[in-house]
């Protein structure tokens, strides 16, 4: 995602520190620590703008979840837009990181659930090992998932979404459901939408969206 440079961008990040997770120093095993509940733990990677993460934070109150962005810029606009709810969900922090370094936020088998949407596609074929979707990520999304958790993925990529299936084939992987057109497929119904999904359905781009889980 490309931003402008924000003015003042570390300090408007502090500003939002009551939605914030700091890195932690040992990896997270549950929910106790951000959140002050024992709800069952979900993550978003790559999360922008942060609609998806705060929709959902509302819908399932009954689950903690944590958003993870790379990119201070992008974090500060999810940040200041959650801040500035009338009702801000108690069940979501935002963090700062990269996918590379999960092991280091979460411990193995510590979440209920991973969601990942509209990953950057890197669509050159040298930059393969940079999606998100690449098979050592997959590797490391299912050591951080409980037995039986599950890995949804959605993009309007058509060559990331096949690139997404392979690599799932290559770890013996099948997903539990997939479509080429979540938007009008009785899969969707419930579907929170993101900044990208809005966007790019608005053009006419159908939404392929799949879901695996961890074997049991
Ligand atoms: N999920 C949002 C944004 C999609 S763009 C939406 O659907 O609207 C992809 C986002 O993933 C970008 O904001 C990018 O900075 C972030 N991202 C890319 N690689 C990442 C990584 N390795 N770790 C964390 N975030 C990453």
């Amino acid at each position: 995602m490309r931003v402008r440079k924000k003015k003042h961008g570390a300090e408007r990040l502090l500003a939002c520190a009551p939605v914030m997770a700091e890195k932690p120093e040992s990896p997270i095993a549950d929910s106790f620590r951000d959140f002050g509940c024992h709800a069952p733990l979900y993550l978003e990677i790559g999360c922008g703008k942060g609609d998806f993460a705060c929709g959902m934070a509302k819908k399932h109150p009954d689950r903690c979840f944590y958003a993870m962005e790379k990119i201070g810029d992008v974090l500060v606009i999810a940040g200041e837009k959650t801040m500035a709810l009338e009702q801000r969900p108690e069940n979501l922090r935002f963090c700062r990181g990269d996918a590379a370094e999960l092991l280091d936020w979460f411990r193995e088998a510590s979440l209920s659930g991973i969601y990942l949407n509209f990953s950057d596609p890197w669509p050159k074929k040298g930059h393969q090992k940079r999606r998100l979707t690449h098979r050592a990520f997959l590797s490391l999304y299912l050591k951080l998932l409980k037995p039986g958790a599950r890995i949804v993925f959605k993009t309007d990529n058509v060559a990331l979404f096949d690139f997404t299936l392979e690599e799932l084939s290559s770890l013996g992987l099948t997903p539990l459901f997939q479509t080429r057109d979540l938007h009008r497929s009785p899969l969707g119904d419930g579907n929170v939408m993101t900044e990208y999904e809005r966007n790019f359905s608005s053009q006419g781009y159908p939404i392929h969206a799949l879901a695996v889980e961890r074997p049991r």
